[in-house]
């Protein structure tokens, strides 16, 4: 039976193990590290992954992505007939990598250890579990990503850094204090709804704006189209100041350039956004600016020089990259497995947590009776766990229930801070006017919140725990949940192959139209020759290699304008494409159309 560690991100997903003394990441069945959280299912069949990614512009209908961000809504989200809630969309998520991770390991995996966003409230962190219970594996702990991250970077006895974490949809700034082996997550700031996608979305934006094209005008593929084209302009972006973007949309091409520059401009908001998350992180610390020894930047959108940039001008200390910046916080849970099963290859640290946000109830305010006030029981930045209890009394005569609401948020009035859950509690038949009641908020070190009602005078006691509303409990009994379950994983004996066809289908439809009949003719041609090869495994993977290149070189034309294309090396080779036969390079003979 193994633990597996599992970074469930918005964007990208990774499995760990800590195995023989050491951190090990899981591949999937690509190889590869990360796995795309984007979901797609077709005849009751779930595709995970890479060849789902495609899906969102092939498929769009039965595919989905970015649901993380919706995690303890009640929002469902459509793939082909069905409804589907977040979280059982994690649990199809979850499924794969632990059906990739046990092909791995060659062991049944029963316990995960999933590292959630600090500023997940109760609700999200509750769904999260969740989505291990709809597969039936046990969801041992939540790890806040920021810890997780930290306990991947702690390496000096002494020291205070800040850790950005700035990924698809999520931007997590933590200061850090490690002290001997004790490391302290002394203060988050964050903000779940920025991320690379928002900046997938500007160029996008600009791409329109260049092009005069009504976004509001486009359907769903379209607009994914172009979001995939946004999102490969920004990773060229990584190495060269300028990228070309074009794209053909109802048989009609458009194309602009846009240089790292224009895009720093049109991304202000965003960096505005960052320097305010910054700060708040900064200050709630407790330390002063210059007690703090360096930023490390982990989280894919980390690789833009954009973001880099602006950080190396706004702050006086040093910032640099981690050394993975993609698997930091994987690496980080990989780590905590090794401390709990207290192996002596790693160094026993000690990480403790905070509350990022404070807790609260409502209580009367007497100058304006409809607009309560918030009374914190549990502040923001306490170190979990925590159990705190405030004394209150019912204030009506006759009242027959006591309404306990739970919130979140920093806001003086109670109705501006975030509701958690409620709940109406009979009152007993003798209870007096005024008559007292504990109510206490007690807040683990998964970062659940479980809220204890006392009536003093009959010692009587009840416990919640929020997220637990009637929608979230009820998927047990649930016809979906045993749906859920019987979703078999698409088998896939060549995974490799499968995605160059997704991608192939994906790019025949971005591409210009004097280039479709050129793709379909070269990729029908490698088909042919691909399915003659039967069981000869090195030859097929040598043609899955020529499929790749092919489609490397017209995903890029959609990279590139036309004057790019006929510019370089890298254009010779793309003329050569579309006028030449295409060789099999593995030397093992065979058919060559
Ligand atoms: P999450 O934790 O949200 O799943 P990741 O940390 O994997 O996300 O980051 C994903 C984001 O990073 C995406 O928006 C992706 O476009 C962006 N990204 C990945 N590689 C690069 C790159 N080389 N340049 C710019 N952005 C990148
Ligand atoms: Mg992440």
């Amino acid at each position: 039976m193994a633990v597996i560690g599992i970074d469930l991100g918005t964007t990208n997903s990774i499995a760990v193990v800590f195995r023989n003394g050491e951190v090990e990441m899981i591949p999937n069945s690509f190889g590869e590290y990360l796995t795309p959280s984007v979901v797609t299912i077709e005849n009751n069949e779930l595709i995970v992954g890479k060849i789902a990614r495609q899906k969102l512009v092939t498929s769009p209908e039965n595919t989905t992505s970015l649901f993380k961000r919706d995690m303890g809504n009640d929002k469902k989200i459509k793939l082909g007939k069905k409804m589907y809630l977040p979280q059982e969309l994690s649990a199809l998520l979850l499924k794969q990598l632990i059906n990739d991770a046990e092909k791995y390991l060659n062991e049944k995996v029963e316990e995960v250890v999933i590292s959630v966003p600090a500023y997940f409230n109760a609700k999200q962190r509750r769904a999260t579990k969740l989505a291990g219970e709809i597969i039936g594996v046990k969801v041992d702990r939540l790890i806040n990503e920021p810890s997780a991250a930290a306990i991947a970077c702690h390496e000096e006895e002494f020291e205070t850094f800040i850790i950005f974490d700035f990924g698809g949809g999520t931007l997590d700034v933590s200061v850090v204090d490690c002290f001997e082996n004790v490391v302290s997550i002394c203060s988050i700031a964050g903000n779940n709804r920025l991320g690379g996608i928002d900046f997938d979305r500007a160029i996008a934006m600009y791409f329109c704006q260049q092009n005069k094209i009504d976004y509001n005008s486009l359907i769903r593929a379209e607009k994914e189209s172009l979001f995939l084209a946004s999102e490969r302009t920004k990773i060229s972006l990584q190495n060269k100041d300028e990228a070309g973007m074009s794209m053909s949309i109802r048989g009609k091409s458009y194309s602009t350039k846009i240089s790292n520059e224009v895009l720093a401009l049109i991304s202000k908001p965003i960096l505005d956004e960052i320097r305010e998350v910054i700060r708040r992180a900064v200050k709630d610390s407790g330390f002063e600016p210059s007690e703090i020894d360096k930023m490390i930047m982990v989280g894919g959108s980390s690789y833009m020089p954009v973001v880099r940039d602006y950080l190396e001008k706004l702050l006086k200390i040093p910032v640099s990259s981690a050394d993975d910046i993609d698997c930091m916080v994987a690496k980080g849970l990989g780590k905590y497995l090794g401390i709990k099963q207290r192996c002596s290859e790693v160094k026993d640290l000690v990480v403790t947590d905070i509350c990022p946000f404070s807790l609260s109830t409502p209580i009367v305010n007497e100058s304006d009776k409809g607009n309560p006030l918030a009374k914190v029981i549990i502040p923001k930045n306490t170190v979990l766990p925590s159990s705190k209890t405030v004394t209150l009394q019912a204030y009506k005569r006759g009242q027959k229930n006591i309404l306990i609401s739970v919130y979140q948020g920093e806001e003086m009035y109670e109705s501006d801070n975030i509701l958690l859950g409620r709940t109406d509690i009979k009152i007993p038949r003798n209870f007096k006017e005024n008559e007292q009641f504990n109510i206490t908020y007690s807040y683990d070190i998964n970062s659940i919140l479980y809220v204890e009602i006392e009536i003093i005078s009959t010692g009587e006691k009840k416990v919640f725990i929020v997220g637990e509303d009637k929608k979230l409990e009820s998927i047990k009994e649930n016809k979906q949940l045993k749906a859920i379950k019987e979703i078999s994983i698409k088998l896939n004996s060549s995974p490799e192959y499968d995605a160059c066809k997704e991608r192939t289908k994906r790019i025949f439809k971005e591409l210009s139209p004097e280039y479709k009949d050129i793709l379909r003719e070269r990729m029908e041609s490698l088909d042919i020759m691909y399915n003659d090869c039967v069981n000869n495994i090195q030859k097929k993977r040598a043609i899955v290699e020529e499929m790749d290149r092919i489609l490397d070189i017209f995903d890029s034309f959609s990279r590139f304008d036309e004057s790019d294309i006929f510019s370089d090396l890298e254009n010779e080779e793309k003329n050569s494409i579309l006028k030449d036969d295409i060789k099999v390079v593995d030397g093992t003979g065979g058919r060559v159309s």
